[in-house]
């Protein structure tokens, strides 16, 4: 049973089993102190260029910027959803503080 995952439309959409499930211009709030100064980064999706399943995590690589100091890049992986027992199920999104994947990582090897 395995999961397909896709990036469509140059990076406008993630697909999961040929279902578009998590599209840019949703507005995530991170906890990503290395992307800019701000305590939550208010963060603006702009584009999405790799998805991982990651454990139980699906990720993806996006860009974007923080609609509030106006950094802009790539915070790192973010985890949008998860698989479980070969069916996707999304974060909630927009009521979740996120923590991309690597600063997490990063944290727990101090
Ligand atoms: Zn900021």
């Amino acid at each position: 049973m395995s999961v397909a995952l896709r990036i469509l439309d140059d990076g406008a959409w993630l697909s999961v089993n040929d279902q578009r499930r998590v599209s840019v211009s949703e507005l995530w709030r991170l906890q990503a102190p290395e992307f800019c100064e701000c305590a939550l980064v208010d963060f603006i999706a702009e584009g999405f260029t790799e998805v991982s399943a990651d454990g139980r995590d699906v990720a993806v690589t996006t860009y974007g910027k923080c609609i509030a100091c106006g950094e802009s890049g790539v915070p790192g992986r973010l985890p949008v959803g998860y698989i479980h027992r070969g069916e996707y199920h999304g974060y909630d999104r927009e009521n979740i503080v996120m923590e991309p994947i690597n600063s997490r990582a990063a944290k727990n090897q101090q």
